[in-house]
């Protein structure tokens, strides 16, 4: 078996009667990215479009780094990484450590990281995967994430009232929208977004902490299926991971801190009947230098 054989099939953690989250950090590269690196790079290898020793570049904000850089270890391919140089240093060493490349471009500029990563694949003819346009980051949580959540509800005698996460991509939401809403048709679907950069609320990209959502742009994420857009800052974000860490043992980022959040003030304004699912996106070793 290889690293990557053990991606997803993630527990459904209970954080408190009405919520329910997702715990991404059991993938072994410690979070949800795995999914998608390993769905895109085994879709490539079967349409023999990747060949050992090839190059495979990206764009991101870290955790789709790290994932990618994983499974390039495990494979034997190359990997580069384009990413805004105000992510944390952690992230930037574990890729470092799998064996990528880092190309850092200015802080919080994630259309400048997604030209250049498209103009080096061109010009170097890298395999490019594309995680911001490409459906098969929508296709993996559909069939994945999506499919697990829906078993894994069915053992909670309560219905599914909502869905809550950030969004960086907008493939988690989407692709387990896709399999939910099927599912639980009456089901909301609320996006968490920074306060610091309320993009899809209409106001301005600004730099934030959130690393892994807020990426400055919808994305894959279809604004006419979410039903309410919450806000929430760095430092709340920071604050609830943090409690989280103490109060309940669960060790996790501050992008799970603001989906934990954002999903306990949605529950607390309106009081569903069933229970809302969020998502526990990676491991809080990796801003042990941020928080
Ligand atoms: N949280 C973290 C920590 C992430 O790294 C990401 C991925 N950028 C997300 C949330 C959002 O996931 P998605 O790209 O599927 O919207």
């Amino acid at each position: 078996m290889r690293p990557s054989d053990f991606i997803g099939n993630t527990p459904l953690l209970k954080i408190n009667e009405k919520l329910y989250a997702k715990f991404e950090t059991y993938n072994p590269s410690g979070s949800i990215k795995d999914r998608i690196a390993a769905y895109i790079i085994n879709d490539a290898e079967k349409n023999s479009k990747l060949k050992k020793g090839d190059t495979i570049i990206e764009a991101t904000s870290g955790n789709t780094g790290i994932a990618f850089s994983m499974i390039a270890a495990e494979r034997g391919y190359k990997m580069k990484i384009v990413m805004p140089s105000n992510m944390s240093e952690e992230r930037k060493q574990m890729m470092r450590l799998f064996g990528a490349e880092i190309i850092d471009v200015e802080p919080g500029d994630f259309d400048k990281a997604i030209s250049l990563r498209d103009e080096l694949a061109i010009k170097n003819g890298w395999f490019n995967t594309n995680q911001f346009h490409n459906p098969l980051n929508i296709e993996c949580h559909e069939k994945t994430t999506g499919v697990e959540i829906v078993e894994q509800v069915k053992n909670i005698p309560n219905l599914l009232s909502a869905f809550i996460l950030g969004t960086g991509t907008g493939g988690t939401m989407m692709g387990c929208y896709k399999t939910l809403h099927d599912v639980y048709p009456k089901m909301k679907l609320i996006a968490v977004e920074p306060t610091e950069s309320p993009v899809m609320s209409g106001g301005e990209h600004g730099v934030h902490g959130i690393q892994g959502i807020g990426d400055g742009s919808k994305f894959l994420v279809d604004l006419k299926k979410v039903d309410q857009i919450l806000l929430v800052s760095t430092e709340e974000a920071k604050i609830r991971a943090k409690e989280l860490m103490k109060e309940k043992g669960i060790f996790v980022g501050l992008s799970s801190g603001a989906n934990v959040l954002g999903a306990e003030r949605w529950i607390e304004k309106n009081n569903p009947e069933g229970i809302v699912v969020t998502i526990l996106s990676d491991r809080g070793e990796r801003y042990l230098s941020c928080l």
